[in-house]
């Protein structure tokens, strides 16, 4: 079925568009809880881009609660215990996680696509590869599930 399809029969609990760090975890999290998620990406090929190649150790944390910490295995992806500040007077200041934390730098991109794999591996969450051209309006989510869209 197609995606506009599949949203409008009702087949869909949740929509993310956007298929980046933010949109793949979301999608992971939600599926592995038993909604039914489409995801709706305009670009499914690796992202080359240079944004987003360090996650702090919080974010770590975080990546490993959600159970996706191995989607940064295979991303070239660098244990990093510190990291330093360098002030304007040319002053450095050394900046250190707690002792069992650490956070990782990675190829954003490597690390994207495995999170998207990781979150289409789950039954409940399907991605279609498109802009997102589509308004859809809702009227009555309970009873009718009526949409329109342009
Ligand atoms: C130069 C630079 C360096 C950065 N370095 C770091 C860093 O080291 N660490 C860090 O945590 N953050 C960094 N950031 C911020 C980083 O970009 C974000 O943390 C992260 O990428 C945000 O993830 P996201 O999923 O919200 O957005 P994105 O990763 O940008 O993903 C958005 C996704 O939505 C898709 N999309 C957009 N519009 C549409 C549409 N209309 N229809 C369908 N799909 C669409 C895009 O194709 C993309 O895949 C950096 C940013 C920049 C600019």
């Amino acid at each position: 079925m197609e995606c506009a399809d599949q949203i409008f029969a009702g087949n869909t609990d949740v929509i993310i568009v956007g298929a980046g760090v933010a949109g793949s975890a979301l999608a992971y999290a939600l599926a592995k809880d038993g909604w039914r998620v489409h995801v709706i990406e305009r670009d499914l090929t690796e992202p080359d881009r240079i944004v987003g190649e360090f996650l702090h150790a919080g974010g770590c944390i975080k990546l490993a609660e959600l159970g996706l910490e191995d989607c940064l295995d295979g991303s070239d992806s660098q244990t990093v215990f510190s990291f330093a500040a360098v002030h304007k007077d040319g002053k450095r200041s050394a900046i250190s996680y707690p002792s069992n934390a650490s956070g990782r730098g990675f190829h954003y991109g490597r690390f994207v696509q495995k999170l998207r794999e990781k979150a289409a591996s789950l039954p409940k969450c399907l991605s279609s590869k498109r802009p997102i051209l589509l308004w859809i309006r809702i009227r009555d989510v309970t009873n009718q599930r009526s949409c329109e869209h342009a």
